[in-house]
């Protein structure tokens, strides 16, 4: 992987976590952001500051993106990996991992620019440095998308073992660049741990995760978090336990304009009432500028607002929330989903974010707005409809697959032993 956002780490990490679940002892996961440790030069070792910059500007990102998507872009993009960073790659694919000293029994990739080249070096290693042909490759290679409602086209090659997709708009993206059914596995995105706790109510989202959780039962895994009920969350985070609760998020790095979005949603709730209806937490991720914005401000009477920095209990906050105003981050989508939390969307990033909003708008649980007075306006309706929250929530946890990194884990896991039998 790459560390091109914070969701590609997060999903290595949740996938190591639900492996290390499943089989203790069993598997050492190396995760290594092979551009950064391993690119050559210049920009190609600079990948995640250079994704932050064109985040920052979406015109920008927009270009390189759609650019990457034509055939010359995927031609050129192949030409120069192969010819600049296949011996720096085939270092690390070829370098010992874990406790053995032995180079990596399968690997997983879970970044949408790790598929064509470490799959021609694994071939090469594989036939002792005789051939880069694809076929010649013994060691199991999946790539797991971490993307939602759309996904750049680099995440699909034809030359994988399996390739984890985690919706039907994604499926139809990898058939449509010729992988076959077999290759193709639906459960959902790989989050992490604090979010695997409704599987044991939804076992119709998947095939089997009732199996799985009695595995991690018989092993007195508390997969369940203690703090189930939601005005216990709210009192342990210190927050009021009788209030509207809004939740702010701009994804990992508090992006999409997440300062003028949250001071004006303060200022239309704090102007709703007199008294003190709503409570709003805004998390600003690792933008330190947007908490320091932000802190201490007042608004109107109607609505107390708290700001954080970056949060490693996300699951705790969204537990606590009624709504979430969120930018179209997959990884905050798909964790909201299991929460049951409608979701409204401020911001998107161009490419693969933008497939996310008709992914939460046709799913029933949420709405886009850029405009911070119809974003006030729609949130507010829904806390004021128990009816319309109640339909929401159910068709948030309707759409989440709250099983998917656990089902994701086995099926690696069961690649991973059939290869070693033989
Ligand atoms: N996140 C977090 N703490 C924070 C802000 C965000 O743990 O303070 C997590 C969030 O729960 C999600 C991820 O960061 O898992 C953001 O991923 P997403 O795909 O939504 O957006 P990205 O940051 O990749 O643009």
């Amino acid at each position: 992987m790459s560390d091109t956002g914070g969701g590609h780490r997060a999903s290595a990490n949740a996938i190591e976590d639900a492996l290390d679940a499943l089989y203790p002892g069993k598997f050492e996961c190396d995760i290594v952001d092979i551009y950064t440790e391993y690119g050559p030069f210049f920009p190609i070792n600079s990948y995640p500051s250079m994704y932050k910059i064109m985040a920052k500007y979406s015109f920008l990102w927009e270009s390189f993106y759609n650019f990457g998507e034509t055939d010359f872009g995927l031609w050129l993009n192949e030409v120069l990996l192969d010819t600049f960073c296949f011996e720096p790659f085939k270092e690390c694919l070829n370098r010992p991992s874990g406790s053995t000293n032995k180079r990596a029994d399968m690997v997983v990739s879970v970044h949408p620019l790790c598929q064509g080249t470490p799959l021609k070096i694994l071939a090469n290693l594989d036939s002792g440095g005789k051939t880069c042909d694809f076929s010649a490759r013994d060691t199991p290679f999946v790539t797991v998308v971490t993307d939602l409602g759309g996904a750049h086209i680099t995440w699909f090659n034809k030359n994988v073992d399996k390739c984890f997709v985690p919706s039907d708009v994604l499926n139809k993206k990898a058939a449509s660049r010729g992988l076959k059914e077999d290759q193709i596995v639906q459960y959902g995105l790989p989050i992490r741990r604090g979010f695997w706790s409704k599987v044991e109510n939804t076992s119709q989202s998947s095939s089997k995760p009732s199996g799985l959780f009695e595995i991690l039962n018989r092993k007195g895994e508390q997969a369940v978090s203690h703090l189930s009920d939601r005005e216990n969350v709210r009192q342990h985070l210190g927050l009021e336990t009788d209030l509207s609760t809004v939740l702010v998020v701009g994804g990992g790095d508090g992006m999409g304009g997440i300062v003028g979005i949250a001071e004006a949603l303060a200022t239309a709730l704090g102007n709703y009432s007199d008294v003190v209806s709503y409570q709003m937490v805004v998390v600003c991720g690792s933008n330190e500028e947007a908490k320091q914005t932000l802190s201490g401000k007042e608004y109107g009477a109607g609505v107390k607002v708290s700001v954080e920095g970056y949060v490693n209990n996300m699951d705790e906050w969204m537990k606590a929330a009624d709504a979430l105003v969120t930018k179209a981050g997959p990884g905050t989508i798909a964790e909201a989903s299991i929460c049951g939390l409608p979701c409204m969307l401020f911001a998107y990033l161009p490419g693969q974010e933008e497939g996310n909003v008709p992914y939460v708008e046709s799913n029933g649980f949420g709405k886009y707005s850029r405009d911070p007075d119809v974003i006030a306006e729609t949130v507010s309706s829904w806390l004021a409809s128990p009816e319309k929250m109640k339909s929401m929530q159910q068709a948030a946890q309707t759409a989440s697959r709250p099983s998917a990194t656990l089902d994701i884990a086995d099926d690696i896991a069961q690649i991973a032993f059939a290869t070693r039998q033989h």
